[in-house]
């Protein structure tokens, strides 16, 4: 029986998750195999730079900020045998090391290509490079912890006893900043925190570090121009170079949180601006390409953010993100490079980019320093897709109930979690790759 490759919102993961005892382990991890060999990913011979150009790119973001190595490892490997394309995650040795882990990891499962790992860094104040903080011994006993139920990274746990012990989990935390405005007391501060350009320098001369993503504010060059010159020649080492462009402030980027949270009412909403991707827009891409272009020897890529961090809340969430690729797509003067969505991207974005007429369509988009010189060449208007928290919702579930059953664990060791996790990412990556339509058959 042929299976629909739509993501499911109603998924129950412990009728999804039937741990048969009949069932052996062995015999799960055959059917991840059939699952990937019949599904149509990628193979090795497939470059992802091909997948930008096709349209059909697809990223994982870990998140800037998220730490938790075990959890980036099983995420890694599950997207990879689904068949992504890069991986993004912080710019920390540790968490890079964990990414590819989990590559090398899928890899052994099934030989197919590797997708590109990314780090993330930042020029300036930006919420993805933040985390929640508070003392739980301030905290009144009888609080009923909206922080803990609103946080979708389980970073908050609280116990008590005397007093609030607990607090927010320093790694799983990725600063979505749903916890701020919930606190009835104001307890809970966040903590920003800028990548410096001497390690982000280093993590890219690695082997295992094929691209990097800097997350500029926008409203200057000067700090992108100081974070790029400060990494050197360590940039003739990447494969491709991403700027994250988001054209809502951090301050509207909050109220926008807040509206997830439910604590801020519409008429604030009226007050917030869809990306202006204007004239001024499109001078400050070309500006910053004319910084990266002396020593970019690599594809590079914008990403068009739309409401960070906020995949997982709904159908809305894409909104923004669709809305910038369409004034994008109306604009003079469009920068050379690939276009990639983000922020707030989720099951409902391709079929926002179908119904604009953006999808997979051909645009005349100049791929950059590297391709500039080819003739003739056609390139998708919009590269792809970068999925970060709706991806990790739909396959942490499956992770958080593996963990619950048996505790920390390699997904690998538990095929049917991982059968289980498989067939929720090729749902989602399918959708941009179109796994359906080579109709595959998944039973
Ligand atoms: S709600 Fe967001 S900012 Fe708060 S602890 Fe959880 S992940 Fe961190
Ligand atoms: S909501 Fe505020 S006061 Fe209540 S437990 Fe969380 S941090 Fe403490």
């Amino acid at each position: 029986m042929a299976l629909s490759l739509s993501c499911c919102n109603s998924f129950n993961l412990h009728n999804q998750v039937k741990v048969s005892q009949s069932f052996s382990s062995k015999k799960c991890l055959e059917n991840v195999k059939n699952l990937v060999h019949s599904t149509g990913v990628p193979s090795i011979a497939t470059p992802p730079q091909e997948s930008l150009q096709r349209g059909n790119w697809v990223k994982l973001i870990c998140g800037a900020s998220f730490e938790d190595v075990l959890d980036i490892r099983n995420l890694s490997l599950v997207y990879t045998l689904a068949g992504v394309d890069c991986i993004d995650c912080a710019a920390d040795a540790s968490v890079v090391s964990a990414v590819n882990e989990g590559i090398e990891a899928a890899v052994d499962i099934v030989p197919l290509r590797r997708p590109w790992v990314m780090v993330s860094v930042n020029d300036d104040e930006d919420l993805h490079f933040r985390k929640a903080a508070f003392d739980p011994s301030d905290c009144p006993l009888d609080c009923s912890r909206p922080c803990e139920a609103v946080c979708p990274a389980n970073a908050i746990v609280l116990k008590k006893g005397d007093s609030l012990e607990g607090g927010v989990i320093n790694e799983r935390c990725y600063g979505c900043g749903r916890c701020l405005p919930v606190c009835p007391y104001d307890n809970i501060k966040a903590i920003t925190y800028v990548r410096d350009a001497v390690t982000t320098a280093q993590l890219a001369r690695r082997n295992d570090v094929d691209a990097i993503e800097i997350h500029t504010n926008g409203r200057q060059t000067a700090p992108f121009e100081d974070l790029w010159n400060g990494m050197g020649n360590s940039v003739s080492h990447l494969r491709l170079v991403a700027v994250r462009l988001n054209m809502l402030h951090n301050a509207q980027c909050d109220q926008l949180i807040c509206l997830i949270s439910n604590v801020v009412i519409l008429p604030i909403f009226k007050q917030i601006s869809l990306p202006d991707v204007g004239k001024s827009t499109t001078t400050l891409m070309n500006t910053m390409f004319s910084i990266m272009s002396p020593n970019l020897s690599c594809y590079n890529l914008w990403q068009l953010d739309g409401r960070p961090m906020s995949g997982d809340i709904g159908r809305g969430a894409t909104r923004e993100a669709l809305a910038f690729a369409v004034r994008l797509a109306a604009a003079e003067d469009k920068p050379p490079g690939f276009f990639q969505l983000a922020g707030g991207t989720n099951a409902h974005t391709v079929n926002g980019l179908k119904e604009h007429g953006l999808f997979q369509i051909n645009g005349n988009v100049e791929d950059g320093i590297l391709t500039r010189k080819m003739s003739g060449s056609h390139n998708s208007f919009i590269g792809g897709i970068a999925y970060g928290g709706y991806a990790r919702k739909i396959v942490g579930r499956i992770l958080r109930a593996m963990q619950s059953q048996h505790g920390l664990a390699c997904v690998e060791d538990h095929p049917a979690y991982l059968s289980a996790a498989v067939e929720e990412a090729l749902a989602l990556v399918g959708s941009v790759k179109c796994y359906a339509e080579l109709g595959i058959d998944r039973d």
